[in-house]
């Protein structure tokens, strides 16, 4: 029941990339046509389940603010869902999902609002924590021909899919942690931390410890 969200996204990723992987139009029309009729089977299957999860449910008194004054930002792969990985519960922790996980204009003016939003509600703000993975289907990005086949098929035009790409998820992490630092919107004391979901093993490793955006000043 947590896994909602990333399956429906997850099911539109995988979608796509089969459809790029040069199937003839008789073929992308025969996908296009089961992929409605299953979406339409699980949108009713989330509904079902949605029912069960409401006969038992106990926690509408939860707080607006988190347990944990964590902001997590990851994949929307359906594999790497953090309720799981993190055995996060209902009110646990803000998290925010895109394709591989990457930090883009929208995303950090997302996280400054979220954090002046803590703020105000009387919090501290958040721990940032981003975790891309191997395997990532943005790892597919870094091939030139798939990038424009995709840019044609989703209408975006291949630069906004090559500033998605993945080609290494330690590297990525890294220069998405860059990203923040860069972003003056974002205070230097905002702790922030970098990590690798390996799919293969189920491990979360860390590549960059948890540590202030910035230096302070002078030192
Ligand atoms: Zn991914």
């Amino acid at each position: 029941m947590r896994t909602t969200r990333g399956l429906v996204a997850g099911c539109a990723l995988a979608s796509a990339l089969l459809t790029l992987v040069g199937a003839d139009t008789a073929v992308a029309q025969s996908n296009k046509d089961e992929s409605r009729r299953t979406t339409m089977a699980d949108v009713q299957t989330l509904v079902d389940r949605n029912v069960e999860f409401a006969k038992s449910f106990n926690q509408g008194d939860l707080a607006l603010l988190p347990r944990l004054s964590i902001l997590v930002l990851t994949c929307l792969d359906a594999r790497v869902d953090p309720a799981h990985l993190f055995g996060l519960e209902l009110g646990d922790a803000v998290v925010m999902r895109n394709i591989g996980g990457r930090v883009t204009d929208e995303v950090i003016e997302q996280i400054a609002i979220l954090r002046g939003l803590a703020v105000v509600a009387g919090g501290t703000g958040f721990e940032v924590a981003i975790v891309h993975h191997t395997d990532c289907g943005a790892s597919r990005f870094a091939n030139a021909q798939v990038r424009q086949r995709m840019g044609e098929v989703a209408g975006t035009g291949e630069a906004a899919i090559k500033r998605l790409a993945i080609a290494d998820p330690q590297i990525s992490v890294a220069e998405d942690l860059d990203r923040l630092r860069a972003a003056p919107t974002l205070p230097d004391e905002l702790v922030v931390a970098g990590y690798v979901y390996d799919v293969t093993d189920g491990h979360v490793r860390e590549v960059i410890a948890p540590a202030s955006l910035r230096k302070g000043d002078g030192s």
